[in-house]
């Protein structure tokens, strides 16, 4: 598919990436998210069933998988 992004002549390809979500004002990280990704500016498409798979994964707030270290830029 086409990159949606105008001017831009790349392509989406199917890619695992590590999502971010910020709830209750935590980051939120959920690894190996299927999505669109285009190969040219990066631009990241999610279909509607992942982010419903999502937002259930929030709402059970079970533990996660793991941590990961958080830093500030500024
Ligand atoms: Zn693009």
């Amino acid at each position: 598919m086409n990159c949606t992004i105008e001017g831009c002549p790349g392509q989406y390809e199917e890619r695992q990436i590590a999502h971010t979500v910020r709830r209750n004002g935590q980051v939120v990280v959920i690894d190996h998210v299927p999505a669109e990704v285009c190969s040219v500016c990066g631009d990241v498409l999610l279909k509607p069933d992942t982010v419903r798979r999502i937002e259930a994964l929030l709402q059970t707030a079970s533990e996660p998988a793991g941590t990961a270290p958080l830093y500030e830029y500024a």
